[in-house]
C-alpha cells in the first residue's frame, strides 16, 4: 500500500524511486519486484553482493552508503549507480575497477549539506572544484551523473528545506557548466522516508525510500 502511494508521488514529480532494502530479506524485495519495481538501494557492500547473487539479474542495484575503496572491486561488475563518491581516491579506485570489469560506472558526488558532523560528503563549497577535477580525468570508465545529498536529521522542516535548496542550487550551477550536448549530469538524489515530499518540492529527481515502503528497521 505505501509502495503504491510513494510510487504515485514520485511518478507525478517525474522522479525515480529507489527502494532502500537494507536489512530486509529477499522476500520483501521480490514482493516489489513482482509489482514491476527494479531499482533497489543498499548501504553495505557485503549485503549488496549477497542479494545481487541471489535475486533476479535485471534488478538495478544502487550503492547508497559510504563506500571503502577496498570494497569497490566486489560491486564493480554490476552496480548501477554509486551515490556516495566523496573523495578523489575513491573515484580513482572506481575507475580502476570499472576498467577491469570492462564497463563504465555511473556515480553521484555526495555533498554535505547538513550541519551534523557525522554526515559524509564533499563540502558544498568544494563540490564544483571536485566535479571539475573528476571531469579533467576524462575517464571513459566513470560518468558523473549528478549529486546526492542528505538533510539534517531534524523535525525542523525549515532547516531541511534550506539544506535541500542549497543542494538544488549547487546542482543547477554545476549542471550549467557541463557542455550543452553533454546531458549526463542529470540526477539529484535527495529525499528519504521522512522528507521525500519536501525534497521533491525542492527539485529532487531521485528519492531513496526505505522504512516507508518496507516498514521500520
Ligand atoms: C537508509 C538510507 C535511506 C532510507 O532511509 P529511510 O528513512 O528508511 O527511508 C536513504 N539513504 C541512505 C543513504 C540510507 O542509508
Amino acid at each position: 500500500m505505501s509502495y503504491i502511494e510513494v510510487k504515485r508521488n514520485t511518478d507525478s514529480a517525474e522522479a525515480s524511486l529507489i527502494a532502500v532494502s537494507k536489512t530486509k530479506p529477499n522476500s520483501s524485495i521480490i514482493e516489489l519486484y513482482e509489482k514491476g519495481h527494479r531499482s533497489f538501494g543498499e548501504n553495505r557492500v557485503q549485503e549488496l553482493v549477497q542479494k545481487q547473487k541471489e535475486l533476479p539479474k535485471d534488478i538495478q542495484w544502487h550503492l547508497i552508503g559510504s563506500l571503502q575503496s577496498n570494497k569497490v572491486k566486489h560491486i564493480a561488475s554490476f552496480v548501477h549507480l554509486i551515490h556516495s563518491v566523496d573523495s578523489l581516491k575513491l573515484a580513482h579506485v572506481i575507475i580502476k575497477e570499472a576498467e577491469k570489469a570492462n564497463r563504465c560506472i555511473d556515480i553521484l558526488i555526495q555533498v554535505k549539506i547538513a550541519l551534523e558532523v557525522t554526515k559524509q560528503g564533499i563540502n558544498a563549497q568544494n563540490a564544483e572544484d571536485f566535479v571539475n577535477n573528476l571531469k579533467d580525468l576524462n575517464s571513459p570508465f566513470i560518468r558523473i551523473r549528478g549529486l546526492m545529498a542528505m538533510a539534517s536529521f531534524t523535525s525542523n522542516m525549515e532547516i531541511v528545506r534550506k539544506e535541500f535548496e542549497t543542494a538544488k542550487s549547487l546542482f543547477d550551477s554545476i549542471q550549467s557548466s557541463f557542455c550543452e550536448n553533454d546531458t549526463v549530469f542529470d540526477t539529484l538524489s535527495m529525499g528519504m522516508s521522512g522528507d521525500y515530499l519536501l525534497a521533491l518540492e525542492c527539485g529532487s529527481n531521485m528519492v531513496r525510500i526505505g522504512s516507508l515502503i518496507f516498514g521500520s528497521r
